[in-house]
């Protein structure tokens, strides 16, 4: 008999428990109304934390647009991670020949053309181009949110293709920058550990593509531009990563052309909440049914 795989068996339990929607593909779920209370919670808490930073909140959609996304140098990194949107522009008989591929089973997406946008890989990709030219003195702080896609199935309940992201963001200088990561990290961390989820810190690694991407990994590990908390969701010896601050240094300001007040190419760092993963996080720390979870918890975070 094939070992217990616990991955599949907390989705399987999810999906019992009408948390979890299945749609025939991996990673693509249909949310639950007390699910999706649960992420609304979340998101009330991490903008809570925005308006205490004075941070302009940004809802996105969870599509970017390509020109952006040319310039994020995504493609360059995490090419088997990124999704394009394609769209139809034939006339009267591409159509027809369109309808005859589909009653075909014939490769119909082979007439359709890339559209203007991509899905969006990371909340906060979207604001870097809305941040060009030259910044107020001191920089800006953002608080953005919206759907990500990466093309990464799983049955990992965790590992989902399309996922909630909410990000507390500044743009501006190097030393604030860094330190909005540092202390920002502490912040969500916290937070994290009052909702009783066991949260630890630790050095992490974007997944690079290819062979040249285990030395970028290297690199960002060694320079700590990346840190993750981890908390056991479906194994303790692999803890799940559920909130990451990233220093991007000039990785956005410069191809975006965003300067500080002085006049210098900005820097810019990330502290980004997993509110999927959060939420699933939290299913599992204090059982499938909210209305059970301890009392602090639930004042905590349902206000
Ligand atoms: P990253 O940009 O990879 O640091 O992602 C930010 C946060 O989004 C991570 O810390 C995770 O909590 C969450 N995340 C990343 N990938 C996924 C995924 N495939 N499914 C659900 N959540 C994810
Ligand atoms: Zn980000």
């Amino acid at each position: 008999m094939a070992a217990p795989d616990p991955y599949r068996e907390l989705r399987d339990r999810l999906i019992d428990a009408e948390l979890l929607f299945p749609t025939g593909v991996e990673g693509l779920y249909g949310r639950s109304q007390t699910y999706q209370e649960i992420v609304a919670a979340i998101d009330r808490m991490v903008h809570r934390w925005g308006t205490e930073l004075k941070a302009t909140a940004v809802y996105l959609p969870p599509v970017l647009a390509r020109s952006t996304f040319n310039s994020t140098n995504y493609l360059q990194s995490f090419p088997d991670l990124m999704g394009s949107v394609h769209v139809f522009r034939g006339n009267d008989r591409d159509h027809a020949e369109l309808v005859r591929r589909v009653e075909t089973d014939g490769d119909w997406p082979a007439l359709l053309e890339p559209g203007e946008v991509v899905l969006s890989s990371a909340a906060c990709h979207a604001l870097y181009p809305m941040c060009s030219g030259r910044l107020p003195l001191g920089g800006r702080r953002y608080e953005v949110s919206g759907f990500c896609f990466r093309h990464e199935p799983s049955p990992d309940p965790a590992r989902m293709q399309a996922f909630n992201m909410h990000e507390v963001v500044y743009v501006g200088d190097h030393d604030v920058a860094q330190r909005h990561r540092d202390e920002g990290l502490v912040h969500g961390l916290g937070l994290l550990g009052d909702l009783g989820l066991d949260v630890t810190p630790v050095p992490a690694n974007d997944p690079f593509f290819g062979r040249l991407g285990s030395a970028l990994a290297a690199g960002q590990i060694e320079e700590e531009l990346k840190l993750e908390g981890v908390t056991p969701i479906c194994s303790e010896d692999k803890p799940t990563a559920i909130i990451s601050g990233n220093c991007h240094r000039d990785h956005f300001g410069l191809p975006f052309g965003i300067e500080t007040d002085a006049g210098e190419v900005a820097h810019s760092a990330c502290v980004a909440f997993g509110v999927d993963r959060i939420t699933v996080a939290l299913l599992v720390r204090h059982g499938l049914d909210p209305a059970e979870w301890p009392g602090p918890v639930r004042a905590g975070l349902f206000r």
